[in-house]
């Protein structure tokens, strides 16, 4: 907390990240009251939404999804356990300085920094520490690149080496956050039996070195619904407000909270995660139960609408179109939802 090394979170601040907690548990919470709102007769925009963002077909179905909401809010109220229970420690960094950089034929440390020696007095080489190469080969293959397109970290806090791949420029100092549509990351550290989550700056809106900040409130990004009939008209109109424009700034911490405390088994969807609203739309309910971004937009999405003051016909500005809506102008009633 007290300076930025080693992924620190001194630029971020004491009181910005309370405010991540707290904005996390009234998404959390959220969430949780959507599924409880599914199928009233005056919370049509919850079934509206749920349909859409994850497709339940069973009531079983809305219930998981209810239970992951429950399982993220009950952490952030009494802690314990993460990483599906399996690690009983969670830290926080909020740069990818932690980690740096090494080359194959710099010279090893051990876990006090010292460099390692061999029985003759020769320097030891990261190459040689047992399984780092087994470990380039395994993720190559894992990733579908070339070994040459990774490199070999050194984790500052276990003071062991991992393989990731080979982020923005040589220097030791680029990773992951050097990524520009890396905006965070969870990582369980199993032989060291704690699981990471880091933050980037670039989670905070800002540049990399630029670290100045304003705090984006959960009813920061101003609303700008149309009816339902203008995106029936034209779903690519430019001038549609896209939910994944509301940034507030506990967007990416929010959802590396699905990662950290569900564990990867149940936040990584066949395939690989998914972010842009079309493929959100798209998926079916075995998908998105495992994607933690269709979490996210639905508390988001939920959270205003609630929020928001409606219309003098009764409309709540909405988002199970996937952009900002706000009752119709043609004919055809809104469908209306049914209790499953
Ligand atoms: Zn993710």
């Amino acid at each position: 907390m007290d300076s930025n090394k080693e992924g620190g979170c001194w630029y971020v601040g004491l009181s910005k990240l309370d405010r991540l907690v707290e904005d996390s548990l009234v998404l959390a919470n959220t969430g949780v009251r959507a599924i409880n709102d599914y199928g009233g007769s005056d919370t049509p925009e919850a079934t509206r939404i749920i349909d859409s963002f994850f497709k339940p077909q069973l009531i079983q179905e809305l219930y998981q999804i209810r239970i992951q909401f429950s399982k993220v809010r009950d952490w952030l109220k009494d802690g314990g356990p993460v990483n599906d229970r399996q690690h009983n420690e969670a830290r926080l960094f909020c740069d990818d300085s932690w980690a740096e950089k090494k080359k194959l034929h710099d010279n090893a440390v051990d876990a006090e920094l010292n460099g390692l020696n061999d029985l003759y007095g020769n320097p030891i080489q990261v190459m040689d520490i047992p399984g780092v190469l087994g470990d380039l080969q395994a993720k190559s293959e894992q990733l579908g690149i070339l070994p040459n397109q990774l490199a070999v970290y050194l984790n500052l806090n276990t003071r062991s080496y991992f393989v990731d791949q080979k982020y923005g420029l040589s220097s030791i100092y680029y990773g992951f956050c050097e990524n520009s549509e890396m905006h965070g990351m969870t990582i369980h550290w199993t032989g060291a039996g704690y699981s990471s989550l880091t933050i980037c700056p670039s989670a905070f809106g800002q540049g990399r070195r630029w670290r100045r900040w304003e705090y984006q409130d959960l009813d920061s990004t101003l609303l700008q619904p149309v009816p339902l009939s203008k995106v029936a008209q034209n779903p690519f109109d430019p001038a549609l407000q896209d939910i994944a424009t509301l940034r507030p700034s506990v967007y990416v911490f929010f959802h590396e909270l699905f990662h950290l405390v569900l564990g990867s088994e149940s936040t990584y969807p066949d395939g690989g995660e998914f972010y842009d609203t079309g493929s959100i739309l798209g998926a079916h309910f075995s998908q998105a139960i495992r994607n933690p971004e269709s979490f996210v937009r639905l508390a988001i999405g939920y959270e205003r609408t609630r929020k928001v003051p409606p219309d003098a016909n009764g409309h709540r500005v909405e988002f199970f179109t996937g952009y900002a809506t706000q009752g119709y102008d043609v004919l055809e009633p809104l469908p209306v939802p049914s209790a499953k």
